[in-house]
């Protein structure tokens, strides 16, 4: 069975199509400068010539139509007609208090998404519109929408409230809500495979690194706590983002410099982290910058590591206890320097790993056989995951229609 997992941003569009029945991924690309004349595709079937080309994609609905008629190409293409996708996976960034697991779209569930459209201005509407446009271009393809917070919504109360009047919450539900919940969802299910062990009796730290970056506390393969909050902002020192500061801080910039709070805002999520310190966003450069012991850069590499073990040190306490600590995603997986310097510095806890070993690349453990707590590199795969819940549900739903 063919299952597609699109990935909608606000100007770019990523694409897998996988073929379940092997848990294989037969052809993928992406869009990108959507609402630009000089957009771009890359595309790549199995087997296939690569596709690269440039024509305007003036918005998201004519990304989407390029894709499917890519995908059904005879000469690159992965599928004979659109008929043999049996299912569509949205990655959508907020499911706010409405969704704690995936679900098949119909009106009540667009309706929501709508409502949570303010608590991710970046992602939200780019977000609908993919699954409207899928709607539109095939309306006999169930679509179900996967979103980044549900593995989330197991954190206990006490985690996920802020210490701000009640009524907030009550009102307009401003409470941590955290994202990257299916990719760490995916490094735990790993972990607990890698160590030949039940999930559910296992204590992970997650340890989300990419341009956004988030830790994530995993205590029987429940999300108990994690560092991005009401927006993607709070948390880890990230490539343009700030991550955690005192709000008081804010309201003394805006009167000093006289700009109203949406800049400020987006100074925080677009001029900070890496980039705020060192002038560059990027991991590379600043590993780099490092090597050849430029200050800033090697101020903004210490700023990023400690900030990562203090939050390692808070789920640690948060469980009171830790089985394995998992690296993934961009810089997580390609910065050997920062995960030694992490797990050098909790050698209190047991951690200790093969420096020699640390230097791989793909999927592997790094804790000697001594370490009291494993420490891996995992690749993330979050469409997997998309296209397994896709999966899911439209089978329970096929099933269902049959009774
Ligand atoms: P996202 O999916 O959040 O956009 P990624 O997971 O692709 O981000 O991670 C992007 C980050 O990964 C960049 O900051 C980049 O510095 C870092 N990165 C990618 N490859 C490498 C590498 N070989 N060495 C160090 N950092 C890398």
């Amino acid at each position: 069975m063919k299952i597609l997992v699109i990935n909608c941003g606000s100007s770019s569009l990523k694409y897998k199509l996988f073929d379940m029945d092997k848990d294989s991924v037969i052809a993928e690309g992406r869009v990108e400068r959507i609402g630009e004349n000089d957009g771009i595709i890359t595309h790549q079937a199995v087997d296939r010539e690569k596709v690269n080309k440039t024509k305007p994609i003036p918005e998201h609905s004519v990304a989407i139509s390029e894709c499917l008629s890519l995908l059904t190409d005879p000469e690159v293409g992965a599928i004979e007609s659109l008929n043999d996708i049996k299912g569509i996976g949205h990655r959508v960034l907020h499911g706010g208090e409405y969704f704690k697991q995936s679900t098949l779209v119909d009106d009540t569930a667009l309706d929501q998404m709508e409502e949570l459209r303010d608590l991710g201005p970046l992602h939200m509407p780019a977000n609908i519109l993919g699954i409207r446009s899928c709607m539109k271009l095939m309306p006999n393809t169930p679509q179900v929408a996967v979103f980044d917070t549900a593995f989330h919504s197991t954190m206990p109360k006490h985690a996920y409230l802020y210490a701000v009047p009640y009524e907030l919450y009550q009102r307009y539900r401003i409470r941590r809500y955290g994202f990257h919940g299916t990719s760490h969802n995916y490094i735990a299910l790993r972990v607990a495979q890698l160590m030949n062990r039940d999930v559910k009796e296992l204590k992970i730290i997650s340890c989300h690194l990419g341009n956004g970056a988030s830790l994530a506390a995993i205590d029987g393969g429940r999300s108990v706590d994690t560092s991005m909050g009401f927006t993607p902002l709070e948390g880890l020192m990230m490539g343009t983002r700030s991550g955690d500061i005192d709000p008081s801080a804010l309201e003394y910039v805006m009167d000093k410099e006289d700009v109203p709070m949406a800049n400020i805002i987006n100074m925080l999520n677009k001029h900070s982290g890496l980039y705020g310190i060192a002038g560059a966003g990027d991991m590379r450069d600043i590993v780099q910058g490092v090597e050849d012991q430029k200050p800033m850069h090697m101020l903004a590499f210490d700023m990023y590591e400690y900030r990562i073990r203090k939050y390692i040190g808070a789920y640690i306490a948060a469980m009171n206890g830790v089985d394995a600590i998992a690296f993934t995603a961009g810089i997580g997986e390609n910065t050997p320097s920062l995960r030694a310097k992490i797990c050098d510095n909790l050698s209190y806890f047991g951690i200790a790993i093969d420096h020699q070993v640390n230097q791989q690349r793909g999927e592997f453990e790094l804790s000697t056989p001594e370490s009291k707590v494993k420490v891996y590199v995992i690749p993330t795969d979050e469409e997997i995951m998309i296209a397994k819940d896709t999966l899911k549900l439209i089978t329970e739903n096929n099933n269902k229609s049959k009774q």
